[in-house]
């Protein structure tokens, strides 16, 4: 491999099997950095897009967006990164960098629109690629450094799901005191849960049968509830502060919000491809429902810096980059405990790791 192109997976088309793909990196810019990927994790939206669920897409479509890797060359502007430190690249790749948002730190926010780490079309034309790739080249402003602590492929779900749950349970004042609830324990909720418990929450995983329920509090749940239990649910009945909605599938939402005191908070981040009920009467008591779409790279760093500090990482089950759309059943057949990361180059770490945690 040269650099200047990339080896990958690819989607040629919706629903269609990922092929091997060769394609040629955009040029470096001055503000852009190189990575060589040691690992990317599965995202349900990766399934989403494939799958045809969000419409039509600029095709071929690398996916990925929870990059781990090395950088391997900087543009001539760049003074975050040096060549061989590890970094990481999450859910957005690009962004005007000029409106209010992205002034204010919020490039997850642009007004001009979310540029991400793959299948969006730059204003050369370029249209970007994802992790389930050997190379990554992007503009510094959406790569981070991965603390020492976290080991690289444990580290890579928090790129996306790890800050896609911590900016909304933030945003909602989740802490000490508060009754919070995680729906959906997958790649994202299973990172909810560790991460409410981590911001001092009593935290209550809700999940769609008792198959999670044994595993629940390794993970920081203080109470498991099945949803589809209706006495289960009597019991929760009014006693939520903030629940916090990660489900990939549509959902009526009128027994969720009968969960939630006065004054309390839905929020919701899962995208499924069909709209989701919301009944009127179901949020008169004054109830504040939000959605959110990631998180910005300062807030990245943040919710990072809170996982070195109370040791969280993703639980994850590692298969190699040639397996992908084996691992990619498994995600659409809600089978990982609880994120597939992709192995691209685990030498790659190795080297750079040395004795450190892998
Ligand atoms: P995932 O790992 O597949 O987990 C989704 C979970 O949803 C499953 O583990 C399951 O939890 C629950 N679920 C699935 N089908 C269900 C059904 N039919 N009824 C009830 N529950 C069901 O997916 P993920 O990677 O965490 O992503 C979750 C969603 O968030 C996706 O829609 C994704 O596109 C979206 N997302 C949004 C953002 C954002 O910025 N807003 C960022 C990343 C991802 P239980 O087994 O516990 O019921
Ligand atoms: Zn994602």
């Amino acid at each position: 491999m040269t650099g200047d192109k990339s080896f990958s997976y690819a989607a040629h088309g919706p629903k269609q099997a990922l092929e091997p793909w060769e394609f040629d990196l955009r040029p470096l810019g001055p503000e852009d950095i190189e990575m060589k990927l040691a690992y990317c994790g599965i995202c349900h939206s990766d399934i989403h897009t494939i799958d045809g669920d969000w419409g039509s897409q600029n095709w071929p479509i690398v996916p990925g967006h929870e990059l781990i890797g090395y950088v391997t060359k900087v543009g001539d502007k760049v003074t975050k990164f040096k060549v061989g430190e590890r970094v990481g690249v999450g859910a957005q790749g690009a962004s005007c960098l000029k409106c209010s948002e992205c002034k204010s730190h919020q490039e997850n926010y642009c007004l001009e629109g979310f540029l991400g780490t793959y299948g969006a079309k730059l204003s050369d034309g370029y249209v970007t690629k994802g992790g389930y790739a050997h190379f990554q080249r992007v503009h510094n402003n959406f790569a981070v450094k991965i603390p020492e602590g976290i080991s690289s492929p444990e580290a890579a779900p928090l790129l996306c799901a790890g800050i896609t749950t911590y900016a909304p349970l933030k945003y909602a004042g989740c802490g000490k005191g508060k009754k919070v609830g995680i729906i959906g324990i997958g790649g994202l909720g299973h990172l909810g849960v560790k991460l409410a418990n981590a911001m001092g929450a009593h935290v209550v995983a809700l999940s769609s049968s008792d198959s999670k329920r044994d595993e629940s509090s390794k993970l920081g749940a203080h109470e498991y509830l099945n949803h589809t239990n209706p006495e289960e649910l009597k019991k929760h009945h009014k006693s939520f502060d903030i629940l916090l909605c990660t489900v990939s599938a549509p959902l009526d939402l009128t027994k969720f919000l009968k969960l939630i005191k006065p004054h309390g908070h839905f929020c919701n981040v899962g995208l499924p491809e069909e709209d989701m009920k919301l009944p009127p009467f179901a949020f008169q008591h004054h109830i504040s429902i939000s959605g959110t779409l990631v998180g910005s790279p300062s807030e990245i760093e943040e919710m990072l810096e809170l996982c070195a500090k109370h040791h969280i990482a993703a639980q994850i089950e590692i298969d190699q980059l040639e397996n992908v759309n084996a691992a990619l059943d498994r995600v659409r057949k809600n089978l990982p405990r609880y994120r597939i990361v992709l192995a691209i180059d685990e030498e790659l770490d190795r080297q750079h790791r040395g004795g450190q945690k892998q």
